[in-house]
């Protein structure tokens, strides 16, 4: 098949996937044996013709491909693709720009400074931070930590990226109780320790408790990381900023806020004060391929101080013809050296929906959360055990864990939406999280329905 034919099949196949997305089964149709079948056997020793591999991977993937994109999955913080971001980035496979420095894509590096202009704009935050486009939020989680320890160490007079950390001074690293899995994982990488950490205690819905953050804040003594969190991935809260922003201050600590999706509340009038304090923090972590509906991967660090920023991430070497300060080098400020051309799909999704769109679908999915919390509790036995703040509902049935993990299988059994479990402060519970740009009322409603059904049948 010649490149032409290739391509214009390809998008047909796409199409093919994306139209069918609607009434598609959402969880998974087949087992891994037959995946392992289908796709797997030795590497064929003469190349094959590509239309046949492309027909080949579309048909043999397609029962183990998961309806993640489309408006009835509620899994996880999942969110699908905004079309002209889709088509973004379809163009952004066919340019293949390697996105390291100013000179190897120019045209990359200005699309990133524009976007992330944008960015701090939409989500109120400083317009003088660096931001850096990542793989998703662990990465970004991981680039402002490293920030962090350069600029506290930095201020003791030592320099952690040409020193490392034997004999550095021990610096305290404070985390929410709630802390995402990924706060931990970074902590790990940097050399800070995942047990080492002091952990503040949080309360029913899982928001830091500024008393006890203040209790810890006077036994420590070192260089200072606290990290808050904008949005808990099960129950959608957030840490009071507003309160923990002046102790943190006091105590002259680095403030980092994990803000996955949660941040995105910044872009709402409406919601906006969940966030209230974040702008003063000094570094943010967030996804555009949760909320923004920008495909996989694409994550943002923002830190409120280039300097030490860059300071942690920069690479130099005699053949990088780097410029002088004036054109951006997007590797100043990820972990990367060679990597996709990220910017142009956040550039898309943000310039297609517009400031008010933005707002528009976060606010929509908020809506939609709420509407899933009322058509869930209307039926007796059933539990809402969260605030809906936010998109998240975390949902219990008939007070018992062993009930409401087997409502869980049976829903994803069914295939109508799917959804996930998690344990909420000791109890079982089901987590809805509404994040796709193309969820309607309609599909919450026939979702919810699909719930209770499997709660009754379970019931019986
Ligand atoms: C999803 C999430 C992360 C990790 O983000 P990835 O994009 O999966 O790397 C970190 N923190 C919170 C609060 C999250 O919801």
């Amino acid at each position: 098949m010649d490149h032409s034919d290739l391509l214009k099949r390809t998008a047909d196949l796409a199409l093919e996937f994306l139209d069918g997305l609607p009434e598609r089964r959402v969880g998974q149709a087949t087992s891994v044996d037959e995946l392992r079948a289908a796709l797997g056997g030795p590497l064929p020793e003469r190349g094959e013709d590509a239309g046949r591999v492309i027909e080949h991977l579309a048909r043999a993937a397609d029962p183990g491909l998961i309806g993640m994109a489309g408006p009835r999955y509620f899994g996880f913080v999942i969110g699908g693709h905004v079309p002209a971001s889709l088509a973004a980035d379809w163009l952004t496979s066919a340019w293949d720009q390697n996105a390291t420095l100013y000179a190897t894509s120019p045209a990359n590096s200005v699309v990133e400074e524009a976007t992330a202009g944008w960015l701090l704009e939409v989500l109120g935050l400083p317009a003088m931070a660096s931001v850096g486009f990542t793989t998703g939020c662990s990465m970004a989680n991981f680039t402002a930590l490293a920030a962090a320890r350069h600029a506290v160490l930095a201020r003791q007079g030592w320099d952690v990226e040409t020193d490392g950390l034997f004999g550095a001074p021990a610096i305290d690293v404070v985390i929410g109780d709630e802390a995402h899995a990924t706060i931990l994982s970074a902590l790990q990488m940097l050399g800070l320790g995942r047990e080492r950490v002091k952990r503040v205690a949080t309360d029913g819905q899982g928001r830091m408790v500024p008393a006890a953050l203040r209790e810890i804040l006077a036994s420590a003594s070192g260089p200072l990381i606290v990290c808050a969190q904008a949005g808990n991935v099960n129950t959608g809260a957030f840490d009071p900023l507003e309160e923990i922003v002046p102790l943190v201050r006091e105590r002259g600590g680095w403030l980092h806020v994990d803000g996955a999706f949660g941040l995105w509340a910044g872009a709402v009038p409406a919601l906006a004060h969940l966030v209230r304090g974040a702008a003063a923090a000094d570094s943010w972590a967030t996804d555009a391929h949760k909320w923004l509906n920008v495909p996989y991967d694409s994550g943002i660090v923002i830190v409120a101080h280039p300097e030490p920023h860059r300071a942690a991430m920069t690479i130099s070497a005699a053949y990088l013809a780097q410029t002088e300060g004036r054109e951006r080098d997007p590797f100043d400020w990820v972990p990367e050296f060679s990597r996709r051309a990220r910017g142009f799909t956040v550039w898309a999704a943000l310039r297609s929906l517009g400031r008010s769109g933005i707002a528009g679908l976060v606010e929509r999915c908020c809506a939609l959360a709420r509407r899933f919390a009322d058509r869930l509790r209307e039926e007796s036995g059933v539990e809402v055990l969260n605030d809906v703040v936010l998109n998240q509902v975390l949902v219990r049935f008939q007070a018992s864990d062993a009930l409401t993990r087997e409502v869980i299988a049976r829903v994803q059994a069914d295939g109508t939406c799917w959804l996930g479990g998690t344990t909420w402060q000791g109890k079982a519970a089901m987590r809805i999280s509404v994040s796709n740009w193309s969820t309607a009322e309609a599909d919450v409603d026939a979702s919810a329905a699909a719930i209770l059904r499997a709660f009754r049948a379970a019931r019986a």
